[in-house]
């Protein structure tokens, strides 16, 4: 996470601003503030913050910024919480600015949820990808739905499902973050074969497994601190993720928990990349892999 209150020269951040690793070297443009949702008992990135899409003009002003001065990044990623969320006429709008301003651009990319992709026709999700709109990463947590419930997700396994697709058929490519460890000790191996399931089904381009890290100020951290919700030692992080990858059937996915807050890396190209995968795992369960120290975990 980037704390960017402190406005930059030029480009015009505000607040909490967070990227999907794999966009670290991207323009990261600014396009709304907060989350639409907000209501993730684990997430406190936006807490303070209300929602709010940036003024044109300030994204405008962004845009001739990055023309001029990032001219070597070919890839531009729409923060925050949930850019697909804007209005298809503004968003159509940035994405036309974008194109015109900086040509030399491949793709642009956007965090989403199940509901800002209701709201988008698959006609309109179709017309975004012809002007540029590459990838959408997608929040699914876990494939359970007594655990989306309690971490007050606002979506289902099924309508996750059905919005993953939704987004690939627009041949938009979908990357989905998987969280380790956020059902607590008591469902963690329904969570784990649940979330396998979904994915299964879901078959996005992308699987990232984060670990669940309590956040203090967050819903879960209250309950963490009453007792209602148990973390996972380092071994049963290691065996929900096992579990996880073992019911995960992707045609040809990425698989990864490499994220700063995972104890083991893994990174595996399904379906073929799989048994290697697990065989790491067993070695980390065994003890002969080493795990990331926990000072070295972080978001
Ligand atoms: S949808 Fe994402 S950004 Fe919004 S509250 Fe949930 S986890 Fe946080």
């Amino acid at each position: 996470m980037t704390d960017c209150t402190a406005e930059s020269e030029g480009m015009h951040y505000e607040g909490n601003c967070i990227r999907p690793p794999s966009e670290a070297f991207s323009i990261l443009l600014q396009v709304t503030v907060g989350c639409s949702h907000n209501k993730c008992t684990f997430c406190g990135t936006y807490k303070d913050e209300r929602f709010s899409i940036k003024d044109d003009a300030i994204i405008l002003s962004d845009i001739l910024f990055a023309s001029r001065y990032m001219k070597r990044q070919d890839r531009v990623f729409l923060m925050d919480g949930d850019s697909l969320i804007i209005p298809q006429k503004r968003l159509v709008w940035i994405l036309d600015r974008i194109k015109e301003h900086l040509p030399w651009v491949r793709r642009v990319g956007g965090y989403a949820n199940a509901k800002s992709i209701k709201m988008k026709s698959p006609e309109e999700l179709r017309v975004l990808r012809e002007k540029g709109l590459g990838i959408l990463y997608l929040g699914v947590e876990s494939g359970d739905d007594e655990t989306l419930k309690k971490i007050r997700k606002g979506t289902s396994a099924e309508n996750l499902i059905r919005m993953g697709h939704k987004v690939r058929e627009a041949g938009i490519k979908l990357s989905v973050t998987v969280l380790l460890g956020i059902a607590g000790r008591e469902r963690s191996l329904e969570h784990a074969r649940a979330t396998g399931r979904l994915l299964s089904e879901m078959d996005p381009n992308y699987v990232g497994a984060l670990s669940v890290m309590v956040i203090p100020g967050t819903p879960l951290y209250e309950d963490f601190e009453k007792g209602g919700f148990t973390l996972l030692s380092q071994r049963e992080f290691l065996l929900e993720l096992r579990e996880m990858l073992a019911n995960t059937h992707l045609t040809r996915g990425l698989f990864f928990s490499n994220h700063a807050s995972n104890y083991l890396p893994v990174k595996a190209r399904l379906p073929k990349g799989k048994e290697e995968a697990l065989k790491l795992i067993d070695g980390a369960l065994s003890g002969k892999v080493d795990l990331r120290p926990e000072w070295m975990r972080g978001l």
